[in-house]
């Protein structure tokens, strides 16, 4: 089952991290029993197992420090049932929407849709319909979990739950003191309450308390109608005053968007600098003023009359704001929205090869993207610090993000060694300052191995120590995925 680590599996050793790290052996199972056995060599022999799904994570989660790869990507059945879906670890978030029949809908949407439903889970995922639908874990029905002793537990949400903060798995008997949670999208640490569902311990737990074997999600209908606005502002202060006025809508308030994304002028001037090479992957540049930050809302609604409803009220809100609703783009057909999707996700990617292109000249750089959430009076405020701590810096950078959820990407793109350092003492700075503010220094990308330091600044010693004596709990040889989260004991 295992095969010793050959140069055919480089690619093994590293995610979108970019960070490199080693390993012995290599496992591609394809059935529980094969991850059994695994486990079962790993406990004999004392070797590390790293788990991997798609190697999409951006916090070296899946980059291994010795031992074992256990590679999932194999396991990837999937099964729809009415409003259910059922699928192996290994399933992928894009072939999971190819198999859904028409009228269902699978909200959790990370952008980038090769990451797979165990990874996905395992980092409590996200994206830009997380302003309505929230993250991974509430779709998340049912787990199947194999812990480090080599069982398998299956749990039910709102079956199988912790009685008061002692919990029964298996042979194990739990003790999970509480941790505290910031009151912000957070995808840091374990979850852990008295009389909760079992299961919410597993997820965002990054691989470190178990291997996530199957998962049962909750399907919702489609909705009748999904109509996008793509609207530009003249300044950053104009851009949260919209974005206040958009969520002011109530929860269920048809006027109320499932998401608020915001791109800054920068990040519009360095995709219409590569807008050939956007065409040669047919993505087109759409009419955009210049000099302006822009704002995207997307609404779900019962029908093609109250997505129109909403979008001309929240149209009609743009003056108040210095911005002139004729320049704002409408997509409310399935093709436009496509259109406006594949262009707002080419940022990401652009900015990820730019700094491959310039690891030739430096091997070893590597892009500085913040993932941190602030309370919502604190949105304007964190934007004024980047803003004005960026412009100081002589750095290059751009701004997008989940600013709905007051969730912004810094994305620094260092051109040499200096700057990466630059970067990286204005990255601890604001951690600090989101700290102050009760904010989380992770909101969907989590800890794995490059954020320890940061994450041990937000969580504290106490809690810190909560979270190794449940990691002690259950995984008492510390097998799985060791330097995730916590340093080695
Ligand atoms: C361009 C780009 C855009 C992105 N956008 C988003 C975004 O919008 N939102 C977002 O949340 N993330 C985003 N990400 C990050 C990444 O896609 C997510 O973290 C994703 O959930 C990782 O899934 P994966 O299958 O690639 O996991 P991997 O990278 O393989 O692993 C991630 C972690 O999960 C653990 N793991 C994987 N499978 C299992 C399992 N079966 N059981 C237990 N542990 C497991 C691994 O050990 C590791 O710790 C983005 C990444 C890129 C490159």
């Amino acid at each position: 089952m295992l095969e010793p680590l050959e140069a055919a599996h480089a690619d093994c050793l590293r995610d979108e991290s970019r960070a490199s790290g080693h390993a012995d052996y290599i496992a591609h199972p394809r059935s529980e029993a094969d991850i059994l056995a695994i486990l079962a060599e790993a406990r004999q022999r004392q070797l590390p197992l790293t788990i991997q799904g798609a190697r999409t994570g951006i916090a070296a989660g899946a980059v291994p420090r010795g031992g074992i790869i256990l590679n999932l990507s194999r396991m990837d059945a999937i099964h729809i049932e009415d409003h259910l879906l059922r699928v192996q670890p290994g399933a992928t978030l894009a072939a999971i929407r190819e198999a859904l029949p028409p009228d269902r809908f699978f909200p959790p949407d990370p952008t980038e849709t090769t990451a797979s439903i165990g990874g996905m889970i395992a980092c409590n995922a996200s994206g830009a319909l997380s302003f309505r639908y929230g993250p991974i874990r509430p779709h998340v029905r049912a787990l199947r979990i194999a812990t480090a002793d080599g069982h398998i537990h299956d749990l039910h949400r709102h079956r199988d739950r912790a009685d008061g903060p002692r919990a029964r798995l298996g042979t194990l008997e739990l003790e999970l003191p509480a941790l505290p949670r910031p009151a912000v999208k957070n995808a840091a640490g374990y979850h852990a309450e008295p009389g909760m569902d079992l299961l919410d311990l597993f997820i965002g737990a990054e691989g470190t308390l178990g291997i996530i074997l199957e998962a049962t999600l909750d399907l919702l209908s489609a909705p009748g109608a999904v109509w996008g606005l793509m609207a530009f502002l003249p300044d950053t202060a104009a851009a949260v005053g919209y974005v206040n006025a958009l969520r002011a809508a109530p929860p269920g308030d048809p006027a109320r968007p499932a998401a608020i994304e915001y791109f800054d002028a920068r990040c519009l001037d360095f995709l219409r600098a590569r807008s050939d090479l956007l065409a040669t992957r047919g993505i087109a540049i759409p009419p955009m003023p210049p000099g302006a930050a822009c704002i995207y809302a997307e609404w779900h609604a019962a029908s093609e009359t109250e997505a129109e409803a909403a979008v001309l009220a929240a149209a009609e809100e743009l003056p108040r704001f210095q911005a002139d609703p004729d320049t704002a783009i409408l997509a409310d057909t399935p093709p436009e929205l496509e259109k406006l999707k594949l262009f707002r996700h080419a940022a990401p990617e652009l900015v990820n090869s730019t700094i491959d292109e310039r690891r030739k000249a430096h091997p070893g750089l590597v892009k500085l993207g913040t993932d941190m959430a602030v309370p919502d009076p604190h949105l304007g405020d964190i934007l004024n610090l980047y803003e004005s701590d960026l412009t100081a810096s002589g750095l290059e950078w751009l701004i997008f993000g989940h600013i709905g959820d007051n969730h912004l990407h810094v994305n620094i793109l260092p051109r040499d060694p200096t700057d990466e350092q630059t970067g990286r003492a204005l990255y601890a700075r604001w951690a600090a300052q989101v700290i102050a503010w009760g904010g989380s220094i992770s909101a969907e990308h989590g800890i794995g191995k490059l954020k320890r330091d940061l994450f041990s600044q937000m969580a504290g010693p106490e809690t810190l120590a909560r979270m190794r004596r449940i990691k002690q709990q259950l995984d008492p040889q510390t097998l799985l995925n060791p330097g995730n989260l916590l340093a080695n004991p």
